[in-house]
């Protein structure tokens, strides 16, 4: 069955979707993104990832291209003309087709596209295992927090990753701070169990899967400290884990090959990814 995608209020069959050349998100990566996650055939966490759409377009002044209720009433639509239960759903709008020209266009519709695939969680084996990253530089510009479809630099990160057999490239400042992955938020664990994560701000994008995790540690009596912390102390850290919308949360191991602890997943994040497969099971809205 040929996959469905919406394109600005149509739904066919992807490969023949009609995106104008002169797409702003096309030509100058104008444009935002989110990628929701849906088990059982129910969207996790909507509300937030909507909040956090309509913050990116907000940011960048792109007006929403429809409410949040018809917003959503597509996201079912196309789950349902693809037949998917579980799923991750991607959204992306631009500011629209107007003549090439840097400057915001007087008028331009924005562009809206859905699409969903069938979803690759984590194996087993890296659940139980954990998982390696490779460190690279952050070469990424003053607004993460916007998550914009200008990908550039996360792309040739998560390239060397894979290049290296990793999972994902942890991108270190140049103040030497491990700032977040490529496409995923990055913590550890002190010595004295305390989970540690770059603070919200310009720098990293705020997960949603981060604030999740975040909050059930907290009800957890697992204490949460959001500063920056550097490469270094990564490498000497007890434990290190990572997390995404698809990803989920997962151990980290291994940085550049150098292990993390003792090399295997410990007891903070593995009770921590309890608790956000609770949180899914809990199939929160
Ligand atoms: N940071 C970056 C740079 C990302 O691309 C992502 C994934 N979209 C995340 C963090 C994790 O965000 P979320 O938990 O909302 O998927």
């Amino acid at each position: 069955m040929a996959r469905i995608a919406y394109v600005n209020g149509r739904y066919r069959p992807l490969g023949e979707d009609a995106i104008a050349i002169e797409d702003r998100g096309y030509q100058f990566a104008d444009g935002v993104y989110e990628v929701i996650k849906v088990l059982d055939g129910r969207p996790r966490d909507r509300e937030r990832h909507l909040d956090r759409l309509e913050r990116s377009l907000d940011a960048l002044e792109i007006a929403p291209p429809m409410s949040r209720v018809a917003l959503c009433a597509v996201l079912q639509e196309v789950l349902r003309r693809n037949r998917l239960e579980q799923a991750l759903l991607y959204l992306q709008i631009s500011r629209g087709a107007a003549p090439r020209n840097h400057a915001f266009p007087k008028r331009a519709t924005p562009t809206l596209v859905v699409t969903a695939r069938r979803p690759h969680f984590p194996s087993a084996a890296e659940r139980a295992d954990g998982v390696r990253v490779i460190t690279q530089p952050d070469l990424r510009w003053g607004r993460c927090d916007i998550k914009s479809i200008s990908l550039l630099p996360n792309v040739l990160a998560r390239q060397a990753a894979a290049a290296a057999g990793c999972r994902e490239a942890w991108l270190i400042d140049q103040a030497g701070n491990v700032t977040e992955g490529s496409a995923s938020n990055a913590y550890i664990v002190d010595d004295a169990g305390r989970l540690i994560t770059h603070p919200l701000g310009h720098r990293i994008l705020g997960g949603i899967t981060r604030s999740v995790v975040l909050e059930l540690a907290q009800s957890a009596q697992i204490k949460v400290v959001e500063r920056p912390f550097t490469l270094d102390e990564a490498r000497r850290a007890r434990e290190a884990a990572l997390s995404s919308t698809s990803s989920l949360l997962l151990p980290v191991v291994a940085i550049d090959g150098a292990e993390v602890g003792d090399g295997r997943p410990g007891p903070v994040v593995r009770r921590l990814m309890e608790l956000y497969a609770g949180h899914l099971e809990d199939g929160a809205a």
